[in-house]
């Protein structure tokens, strides 16, 4: 399949995935709190490079591939690249640096269910968020035992790997997972017209 095929195929099923979690979260008024990075500032975040590929994608359409590349592997971080802190010694409060190009992960936690060993539902979220909206927390856990829709992580994941099971089954270090899906897309380009005849980019 064609790299801008994947692509459309991944942005497809995030759009999706973004209409479950806004109806999810009207449904049970759970959300983030602003400002907080808590999750995104953890060092073992583990991701499939398929996930970030149209992030990957993107950069090199605008021409920033290779410096990010370059950057990833002079990295000795391993929170992920793309977070933001707001100051050095403020880890826990930021933002991620391109919202509309993260992960699968990055959209699923806070707003999914795993199952556990007897089946159940069980919402994947922050003891922040837990602690913070305890109320809404436990009527949204009993409203997912009485059957409200919640997106459900190894489906989504299940379906991330029919678009391209080598990339979407790969669970790396998130930095791991952004290097190599940048170098995806590099390696497909490389012997290959750049898209829409564009010339000089990467
Ligand atoms: S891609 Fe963005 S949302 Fe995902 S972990 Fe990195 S900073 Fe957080």
């Amino acid at each position: 399949m064609a790299i801008e095929q994947k692509v459309r195929q991944v942005e497809a099923l995030y759009s999706r995935l973004e209409k479950e979690i806004t109806a999810f979260k009207s449904a049970t008024n759970l959300h983030c709190l602003v400002g907080c990075g808590k999750c995104c500032s953890k060092p073992d975040i583990d991701a499939s490079p398929l996930e970030f590929l149209p992030w990957a994608f993107h950069l090199f359409l605008n021409g920033k591939a290779e410096e990010v590349l370059l950057e990833l592997d002079n990295s000795p971080i391993t929170t992920c690249h793309i977070y933001r802190p707001l100051a050095l010694l403020e880890e826990y409060n930021g933002s991620c640096s391109n919202y509309s190009y993260r992960g699968m992960i990055c959209r699923l936690f806070g707003y999914a269910a795993s199952r556990d060993k007897y089946a159940k539902l069980r919402l994947a979220i922050c003891k922040i968020i837990k602690e913070d909206q305890l109320e809404n927390f436990n009527s949204t856990e009993k409203l997912i035992s009485d059957g409200l829709y919640v997106p459900i992580f190894t489906d989504y994941y299940m379906q991330l790997a029919q678009i391209d099971y080598q990339m979407g089954t790969i669970l790396v270090p998130i930095n791991e997972a952004l290097k190599m899906a940048i170098e995806e897309v590099l390696h497909y380009y490389a012997y290959r017209p750049f898209p829409g005849g564009l010339e000089n980019i990467a």
